[in-house]
């Protein structure tokens, strides 16, 4: 079957004015995910089968806790502790306070570094490296990045839309990047870097300059001078330097 593309979502998200068109989209990915997790989703036997093994990061869980719905958090808390309990017990049976690897192993550090630290600790960080909600939101990600390159391929007009957004956050950036090296041939790489390129530096100065302007105008001189665009620019950097919307509300259950 043909990998569902997501061109409509894809071309809304860069018309949209945001930062950055992945993470308007990941948003919206990551909001569906907890409202699925959370809404009747969580009764159903292979979710939760899947909830209790890949557990969730402390951003999602967050997420879940202030999204509400007590009932269903603590359904796919319990049976989550549940599976975690036994798996502990199984690690702390076969408990090795040395790092698994010999002394050669430790001598070649740098190729090792995953297995560092005692059996225990290494299959709590192993536990820590998955999420459910994670998982459904990258899932998403990366067709939404494969349209970009089809578009990028099919569609004449798709690098004027690029170009007259307002880029991306960093972040993303560095998936875009990594995607069109793997996925474009040399001519397609030729036209798309050069574009990518320039925009970014192009809209890093322009929310540097937001930036620069918001602490000017703290200066008692500048107090009755225009603000331009600066009124937003703190989440607006921070979401440049690293995604994510800082300022958006609470996302909470609404029914
Ligand atoms: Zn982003
Ligand atoms: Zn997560």
């Amino acid at each position: 079957m043909k990998e569902k593309l997501y061109t409509i979502e894809l071309h809304d998200a860069l018309v949209s004015g945001d930062e950055c068109p992945f993470c308007y989209l990941e948003r919206d990915l990551e909001q569906k995910a907890i409202e699925f997790v959370l809404g009747s989703s969580y009764m159903e036997s292979d979710t939760r089968d899947q909830t209790d093994r890949q557990g969730f990061c402390r951003h999602h869980t967050k997420m879940m806790y202030d999204y509400g719905n007590s009932l269903g958090n603590a359904w796919i808390l319990k049976t989550r502790m549940q599976h975690m309990r036994e798996e502990m017990a199984k690690e702390m049976a076969s408990f090795k306070a040395e790092p698994a690897q010999s002394v050669f192993g430790r001598l070649m550090k740098k190729d090792g570094a995953a297995a560092e630290g005692t059996s225990v600790g290494r299959w709590i960080r192993s536990e820590e490296s998955h999420c459910y909600v994670c998982g459904r939101v990258d899932e998403t990600y990366r067709r939404v990045i494969d349209t970009f390159l089809h578009q990028v391929r099919h569609e004449r007009d798709f690098l004027d839309l690029v170009k007259q957004s307002k880029g991306f956050c960093i972040h993303h950036f560095a998936d875009l990047l990594d995607a069109c090296a793997q996925g474009l041939d040399k001519k397609e790489q030729d036209m798309v870097f050069p574009v990518l390129f320039e925009q970014m530096n192009r809209e890093l100065s322009r929310i540097q300059e937001d930036i620069d302007w918001l602490i000017e105008k703290y200066d008692y001189l500048n107090k009755d001078k225009d603000w331009k665009n600066s009124r937003d620019a703190v989440q607006r950097t921070m979401q440049k330097l690293v995604g994510g919307h800082p300022a958006d509300p609470v996302f909470k259950n609404q029914k």
